[in-house]
């Protein structure tokens, strides 16, 4: 049976027992890479404008989604924001109850029109606020790896 013929009925469909063998390797991506190297290697959050439309894209993207030019133009933002949203969790991925709840919160850097999902630590769960103005804590420079996990958490500015 070819890999695109249709199976109507189940019995029909062929199984493959042991290893598949397919490899994936995954990338940040081109604007993806160099804001990763931006936090990495000098501390700084970049993202990309489009002049066009005005807006200033955070993540950074290579092209603009709402008039699709490409984007050359990467200009620092932050590193200061604001809480947009934040959830509290008491609960840990695999059900169990956490010791202390962890805030997670989208936060919408200064001169950006987008912003980073991240910990917010440093502050009771029941004072986070939507507007609460924060800032980023990198790990300090010669233990960051290019992970969005170089930046800890946000903190109360
Ligand atoms: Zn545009």
């Amino acid at each position: 049976m070819p890999i695109l013929e249709k199976v109507d009925r189940l019995a029909d469909a062929r199984a493959w027992y042991g290893d598949m063998p397919v490899e994936s390797l995954y990338t940040a991506g081109i604007a993806g890479e160099r804001f990763l190297r931006a936090i990495k290697d000098e501390g700084r959050l970049l993202g990309t404008h489009c002049a066009h439309c005005d807006i200033t894209y955070l993540p950074p993207a290579i092209y603009c989604e709402r008039c699709f030019a490409e984007l050359n133009d990467w200009v620092e933002v932050g590193p200061g924001g604001e809480v947009h949203s934040f959830t509290v969790m008491a609960v840990g991925p695999d059900g169990a109850p956490l010791e202390r709840p962890v805030v997670v919160a989208f936060v919408q850097l200064d001169g950006a029109d987008g912003g980073l999902i991240h910990y917010l630590s440093d502050v009771d769960a029941d004072e986070v606020e939507i507007g609460m103005r924060v800032v980023p804590v990198f790990k300090p420079a010669g233990e960051r790896r290019g992970s969005i996990l170089d930046i800890t958490h946000f903190k109360p500015a």
